[in-house]
């Protein structure tokens, strides 16, 4: 489980906060980035940020997998590869892709452009810490595959922002790369 500055992590009838948190209205929020830790010893949760210095640089463009999306304004990414590089990223660090930088028009709702599960191409536009910063607002950055909701097959891409299910037929919307599709240019 990793939270996320604001993240609910219990109860104060669980577990009392520790570092890296603070008690909100009978509940214990997390302050920054990290892994929560219980200590069944004090009845303390603390979260173990994740400092660790990036080994990738801003302007650097990677391909990574949309592993959480918080309603209404934060994805967390989980970066597998830098583009166009073979090796994989050592310690792979994520990032976090806030809903102004998705695209350059205003976003009403970042479900409308990015989901669970999505496979993105993005560009790093802070690395000072982790997660570092993404974004996607250039035409070959973006989604380049999901999968349906319902049947949770590939998705083809049917016009502009949408795609297909090939299956039952379920449109869903999506920033979408103009190499939506390409597994060749990862
Ligand atoms: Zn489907």
């Amino acid at each position: 489980m990793i939270t996320i500055t604001g993240d609910k992590i219990c109860t104060l009838e669980e577990f009392l906060p520790g570092e890296n948190t603070y008690e909100y209205d009978g509940e214990v929020i997390s302050t920054v980035v990290g892994i929560p830790l219980k200590d069944f010893s004090t009845r303390k949760v603390h979260v173990k940020p994740f400092n660790e210095i990036p080994i990738i640089k801003e302007g650097d463009k990677v391909v990574g997998k949309i592993v959480d999306v918080k309603y209404p304004a934060i994805a967390l990414v989980k970066i597998i590869k830098i583009l166009n590089k073979k090796r994989f990223v050592a310690s792979i660090p994520y990032g976090v892709l806030y809903v102004g930088n998705i695209k350059n028009e205003a976003i009403i709702d970042i479900r409308k452009e990015i989901a669970y599960g999505d496979i993105i191409i993005a560009k790093v536009i802070y690395a000072g810490k982790v997660p570092v910063q993404l974004a996607t607002n250039e035409e070959d950055l973006g989604v380049i595959y999901a999968y349906c909701y319902n049947c949770n097959l590939p998705l083809k891409h049917h016009e502009e922002n949408k795609l297909i299910c090939e299956n039952c037929g379920r449109i869903e919307l999506r920033k979408i790369s103009k190499y939506y599709g390409r597994g060749d240019i990862i």
